[in-house]
């Protein structure tokens, strides 16, 4: 218990000397760089298992869970329906490399639950959804250029990890290394929420652009929706110049509504990414969309697209079992329900400290803003928050019991397992926090 203090009454020594071997075998001692906690600085924990809506982690400590893994477990860790399913296909061989009743099912359900997806695809990561949607997007159109908008994420795609260029209509800049100029030549990255920077750059460059791509609901930014007319724009623009509207759900699908956010906005769009809650915590992707458009796709079409563990069997029943528990009446409401209530919670907690603090939330999806403004809609927003007032908070509800996103620029997410007795904790937790201030 040696580093045990007042204001951290949990040992952490086991998480310590964990992260220091990792960082002599990994780069950073980490396999993804958010879970290193430099946007919170400290030590990361390191987890031995989770229950339900509860991690715990290498030193025994429990904590209420924000994270669900980035996302996926939408019905919280070791649900029975999930474990038991995995059990039932583990006897029966971990793949085959070849196809699967199970993947028709699942494609089937996909299609059922997303009607603007007419074909789907399986792939392993959301990265590889992302990627193979872009490449179909241009082979389909024969055109080269790709809109981003600044904020999103869609996984490490070379051309994708653009920052903007200096004027309003310029083409991205790399933002990383490793990353040619000329891949970034072909991105053009426009603020997010902004209608008239779109129209005008489809009114001089529209029959150039292959795709938009976006993240309906920006999901990695902190969280930020839509403002109306933004989707609706970007889908008539599409229409009207040939381009392909390729939704990033990788987040969102099947996390803020069964039908994910295009269902919450009405908008089709042309393509859909998913990846995250579609695996139920293993790691599956897929992109589908327009059967004219997916119908480009090797070996029907001439966009190459393969993967040696796609529709990888385990994965598949996972996915499955998972989609069968959120079909159920009443799931989406309750999830939306709980969030809310959080939500209300953390509010009422900061009022009462006098901490400028606002929120977003759609369904099982949410983000929390050291900000005195009333709504967040911009990036620039988003990153006038008060970042030092997040690291306490984080700290102090870490040494609470509570485990969120290790950085200010990451959405939260609640479970199925998630009740009364998680929001308790979190509440008690949250009042020290605010107060800590
Ligand atoms: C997480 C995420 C990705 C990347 O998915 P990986 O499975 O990490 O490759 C892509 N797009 C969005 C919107 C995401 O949130």
């Amino acid at each position: 218990m040696a580093n045990t203090t007042p204001d951290n009454p949990h040992a952490s020594e086991r998480s310590a000397t964990l992260f220091d071997e990792a960082q002599q075998f990994i780069p950073g001692g980490v396999n993804s760089p958010v879970r290193a906690f430099r946007g919170v600085g400290g030590t990361p924990l390191f987890f031995n298992h989770g229950e339900g809506a509860w991690l715990i982690d290498e030193d025994n400590n429990r904590y209420v869970d924000y994270v669900g893994a980035w996302g996926p477990l939408i019905l919280g860790h070791c649900h029975p329906a999930v474990i038991g399913a995995l059990q039932e296909q583990l006897s029966r061989g971990l793949g085959y490399g070849a196809s699967t009743a199970a993947e028709v099912d699942i494609a089937r359900t996909i299609c059922k639950l997303v009607p603007s997806i007419e074909r789907v695809r399986l792939v392993t990561s959301g990265t590889e959804a992302t990627m193979s949607a872009i490449r179909l997007a241009r082979g389909y159109t024969r055109r080269d250029k790709v809109v981003k908008f600044e904020g999103c994420y869609h996984g490490h795609v070379d051309g994708l990890l653009v920052k903007a260029g200096s004027g309003a209509l310029t083409l991205g800049e790399p933002d990383s290394l490793g990353v040619p100029k000329a891949y970034t030549d072909l991105t053009y990255v426009l603020p997010y929420n902004d209608i008239e920077a779109m129209k005008a750059l489809f009114k001089e460059h529209g029959d150039e652009i292959a795709c938009i791509i976006v993240e309906p609901i920006a999901g990695n930014m902190n969280m930020v929706p839509p403002v109306p007319g933004f989707l609706e724009t970007m889908r008539e623009l599409c229409t009207e110049h040939g381009s392909v509207l390729i939704f990033d759900e990788v987040m969102t699908g099947f996390r803020v509504a069964l039908g994910g956010a295009q269902s919450v906005y009405g908008i089709k769009p042309d393509l859909t990414a998913l990846g995250k809650v579609i695996g139920g915590g293993l790691p599956v992707g897929a992109f589908g969309g327009r059967k004219d458009i997916m119908d480009c796709i090797a070996p029907q079409g001439g966009v190459y697209q393969a993967g040696t563990l796609s529709g990888s069997p385990l994965a598949v029943a996972a996915g499955q079992a998972m989609l069968r528990e959120i079909q159920k009446p009443g799931f989406y409401e309750e999830l939306g329900a709980t969030t809310e209530a959080m939500l209300a919670g953390l509010k009422e907690q900061a009022r009462a400290a006098g901490i400028p603090f606002t929120t977003n939330q759609v369904g099982g999806m949410f983000g929390c803003f050291f900000s005195g403004e009333d709504s967040i809609t911009r990036f620039d927003q988003v990153m006038a928050c008060n970042v030092e007032q997040f690291r306490k908070y984080f700290h102090v509800m870490l040494n609470n019991n509570v485990y969120l996103a290790p950085s200010a620029f990451e959405a939260g997410f609640v479970s199925a397992a998630h009740g009364q007795a998680e929001l308790d904790t979190t509440m008690a937790a949250a009042k020290k926090a605010f107060a800590s201030l």
